[in-house]
């Protein structure tokens, strides 16, 4: 069993204040969402979270399983077990996934021989052309292909921990629901995933179960509470909770 835990976490970007003491645990097997405004710093949580440059923690702890996420550069959050589907992930032009998974599986002891197999399987499950495998990271891919490639590299690399950053955004009905599934069967199993899922609609979490729900706005938690709190989201809106 694996844990993600959030203490109090305040960060900047650049110089300016985002979050405002974020305190949060995922589990192994969890599905915990994040619903908020725009502008509110979901994004900002995760991409400190996951240690992108210009983000900045101030005060406050991270773990994964007790490994100190704070003090290590991205990649070996990664090999922790960390992943991010981020909100607007980077084309990398002359890198193809494949040897980037590749390399995640040396990097944690795994034989990358059996990338291709993998990706060809994962690709079959969501419903994703398994050509996209020889092309450059998510360059000329439409925002629907990056966010079903952003998941077939999750599904691949079986991290313990999976931010997803507005991973509906972009995807037409079939392609959500089919990327939901694969992401919810991730969260059974003898190694079950714990998704942090950061959302502003409902609609993931319409295949996507969640356990817990946050109301997260001006850069901190509002409210937790179980899949009644989307209900309530959908028929008051934020300013139910005055955000
Ligand atoms: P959300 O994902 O909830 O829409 P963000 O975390 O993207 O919110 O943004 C929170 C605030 O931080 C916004 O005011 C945004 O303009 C600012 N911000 C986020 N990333 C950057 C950045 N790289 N440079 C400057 N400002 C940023
Ligand atoms: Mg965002």
């Amino acid at each position: 069993m694996s844990e993600l835990v959030v203490e109090d976490l305040h960060a900047v970007v650049g110089d300016t204040p985002i979050l405002h003491g974020v305190t949060l645990t995922v589990r192994s097997g969890e599905v915990h969402a994040v619903m908020g405004p725009n502008g509110s710093g979901k994004s900002t949580l995760s991409n400190v979270l996951m240690g992108r440059p210009g983000y900045r923690a101030t005060s406050g702890s991270a773990t994964l399983d007790g490994v100190d996420l704070l003090a290590l550069p991205t990649w070996e959050r990664a090999r922790a077990g960390l992943f991010l589907a981020s909100q607007y992930p980077t084309e990398v032009p002359g890198v193809f996934v494949t040897d980037v998974l590749a390399a995640a599986y040396e990097a944690s002891g795994r034989d990358p021989s059996l990338v291709p197999a993998r990706m060809a399987e994962e690709a079959d499950a969501i419903g994703f052309g398994r050509d996209f495998a020889d092309r450059a990271l998510n360059v000329d891919l439409s925002g629907g292909e990056q966010k079903r490639n952003e998941t077939l590299q999750l599904a691949v690399l079986e991290p313990r921990i999976a931010i997803l950053d507005e991973l509906d955004s972009g995807l037409d009905v079939d392609a959500l629901r089919a990327v939901s599934r694969r992401l919810e069967a991730a969260t059974d199993g003898p190694a079950p995933l714990g998704i942090l899922a950061i959302t502003h609609y409902s609609r993931l979490l319409q295949e996507l179960h969640p356990d817990v729900v946050h109301i997260f706005a001006g850069g901190r938690i509002l409210e937790t509470g179980g899949p009644e709190l989307v209900d309530r989201l959908e028929a008051e809106g934020y300013a139910a909770w005055d955000a």
